[in-house]
């Protein structure tokens, strides 16, 4: 068998490939990440047959759809997750097959009320979604999350697996990438050890922690398998520089990408004319055209070569890309995290006027 953890450096998600007989299955596909994914199974040889999110994420937005439009594969979630969208809803006790392995499906409730877990037909590893972290575990304060459930869930569906199955998670934050199901039974400091309901329901229901930041997209994307709003047509991929596709349609590129290919591409810099001679400075070759005079401004862009919109933090300048495209240029990118990243990666900033 096939087997690679792929990681999102976004929002710290483990993605999961399992691979036998020129099968292959996804875990947790993240949006972003498709060409990466698609990448991999071509170089392996694998023809993508079912994707599989552990539950309705709240920090990224599932691959699911965008995989569906490129491989034709099947999307799978829990049936009570109440998607949108999905070819097969799941419940506990269904199989999933891959070439002549398969995963059996547990419900494992309490994080969200459609969470699962995949266990390998051997219970060699398993994987847990944020039912169970590495020494930890996923909220329970949304999504109709449940302590109470949660802890019957890690307790009876996943604790009692064989203490030497390996047990991968949706996320880590620390980088580590694995654990057992001994480690947890002995060392989870909010399930393990003598750990008992009412510790565990008090500890969750004071972690007053911050909603994730992407939680207002990516819940209601993800109930829609991550299928974008509207005309949901998947657009080429654009061959004029690396780039990557946001959920939002908006095609980004990353500082170091754009200084290899800088050269022939037109730098938009839509932020404020005091802002392009601030400590930031902006790019070399940059052209400064605000934000709010970009509509009136088309007819001094080359509609041939790519346009590259730069602002502060990329937010402004996603905004112009969306401009840009809806006046009709093909080739246009946003560049990722704006003049703050390209500075902090200390890439050549100039500082002359305009
Ligand atoms: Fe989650």
């Amino acid at each position: 068998m096939i087997f690679r953890q792929l990681f999102d450096p976004t929002s710290s998600t483990y993605t999961y490939l399992l691979g036998d007989g020129g099968e292959a299955i996804l875990i947790d596909p993240v949006y972003e990440q498709v060409p990466r994914d698609l990448a991999l199974l071509q170089e392996l040889g694998l023809k993508l047959k079912t994707t599989l999110d552990t539950h309705v994420h709240a920090d990224h937005v599932t691959g699911a759809w965008r995989l569906q439009q490129r491989c034709g594969s099947q999307i799978a979630l829990a049936e009570v997750a109440g998607a949108s969208g999905l070819d097969r809803p799941l419940r506990h006790g269904d199989r999933i097959d891959f070439g002549g392995r398969y995963l059996t499906v547990r419900a494992t409730p309490g994080h969200t009320n459609g969470c699962l877990s995949y266990v390998l037909d051997d219970q060699s590893m398993a994987f847990t979604g944020d039912s169970l972290l590495i020494r930890g575990c996923g909220r329970t304060d949304f999504q109709q999350g449940s302590p109470q459930q949660l802890f019957a869930s890690v307790h009876e569906q996943l604790l009692t697996l064989p203490g030497e199955c390996l047990l991968y998670p949706a996320h880590d934050y620390r980088g580590i990438t694995v654990t057992s199901v001994a480690e947890e039974r002995r060392y989870n400091p909010r399930l393990g050890g003598d750990v008992d309901v009412g510790d565990f329901t008090g500890h969750m229901n004071n972690l007053n922690l911050p909603h994730p930041k992407q939680m207002a997209v990516a819940v209601p994307a993800n109930l829609r398998c991550g299928q974008p709003e509207g005309d949901a047509v998947l657009p080429e991929t654009p061959d004029w520089a690396p780039l990557t596709l946001r959920f939002s349609g908006v095609w980004e590129i990353e500082p170091m990408a754009l200084l290899e290919h800088m050269a022939g591409l037109q730098i938009l810099d839509v932020r404020e004319a005091p802002e392009f001679i601030d400590r930031l400075g902006h790019l070399p070759g940059a052209r400064l055209v605000p934000l709010s005079q970009l509509t009136g401004s088309l007819d001094q862009l080359d509609r041939e070569r790519p346009v590259v919109a730069v602002c502060r933090s990329g937010v402004r300048s996603a905004q112009a890309c969306v401009l840009l495209s809806k006046a009709g240029f093909g080739k246009v990118a946003n560049l990722a995290g704006g003049m703050l990243r390209w500075k902090i990666e200390g890439l050549p900033v100039a500082t002359d006027s305009a």
